[in-house]
């Protein structure tokens, strides 16, 4: 990592008038998540699971809350190291930069809530957050003490809908609602920040094409090159836990050169 190129980075970033930040699985692994695959990968270790998850759920949902609750497998080790998980450097930095009024917002992959113990606030979960229920068919969200369990499957209290986790399963629809959001921030974003995501699974990776298709800058961080980094400007090799706050330090020293503090 050059300084050069922190430096080329802070002043594509101050001068685009939308950037919003696409994060994946890379930003939760230096929390100490296992990803899911690759060699340290949850389900590499226990199988992966059902593709067609979503039409197990809605074919028996009661069966399934019952799995859910008992939590077994890579579920219990997964929700066990979830409810561990703190932000890392690469999570404040982007939480700095949204309070900054430079990130407009975030668009991500993960469903670990740590963006938003960090603090941003404007966040598209794409595949849902895990600390949260969902009903499937109005698409209230609710903290799991606002529903009870008492008779499975629980139900929604404004449409009586079933509820489920607010976490995506194989073979279930995005949310509409999540959806539209990221395609509106896509829309208006001129400056993507690419971080611990290989852009790889849609609908995330329509969205730095999108942005790169009106020719709007694309800035990524990733240990490894990915699918997009030759369609990049500008690409980091590195953690995010050390470029990001590298990278803020570069736009505060740019701010104080044009007189103007955050
Ligand atoms: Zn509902």
């Amino acid at each position: 990592m050059e300084n050069d190129d922190i430096e080329h980075a802070a002043r594509l970033i101050l001068a685009s008038q939308y950037v919003v930040g696409l994060t994946g699985a890379g930003v939760s692994v230096e929390s100490s998540i296992r990803p899911f695959r690759g060699p340290d990968g949850l389900w590499t270790e226990y199988g992966e699971p059902p593709m067609d998850g979503y039409q197990h759920f809605l074919a028996d949902p009661k069966t399934s809350w019952e799995q859910r609750i008992k939590r077994e497998g890579y579920a219990r080790e997964l929700y066990e190291t979830l409810m561990k998980a703190k932000p890392n450097p690469a999570h404040y930095a982007l939480a700095g930069l949204e309070e900054m009024g430079i990130l407009r917002s975030l668009i991500t992959q993960n469903v670990d809530n740590l963006h938003r113990a960090a603090g941003n606030r404007k966040i598209a979960e794409i595949h849902g957050n895990f600390s949260k229920l969902r009903c499937i068919q109005c698409n209230s969200r609710y903290e799991p003490e606002e529903i009870s369990l008492e008779i499975l499957p629980p139900r929604c209290p404004r449409c009586n809908g079933i509820v489920k986790s607010d976490t995506v399963m194989f073979g279930e629809p995005i949310p509409v609602d999540v959806l539209e959001i990221c395609q509106d921030e896509a829309s208006k974003c001129d400056c993507m920040l690419l971080v611990g995501t290989s852009a790889f699974v849609y609908p995330a990776a329509g969205f730095p094409l999108q942005v790169k298709g009106k020719e709007g800058i694309l800035i990524e961080v990733n240990l490894y090159e990915t699918e997009i980094t030759s369609s990049c400007n500008i690409s980091f090799r590195g953690k995010a836990g050390e470029v990001l706050p590298r990278l803020v330090e570069g736009i505060k020293v740019k701010l104080q050169e044009s007189g103007s503090s955050p």
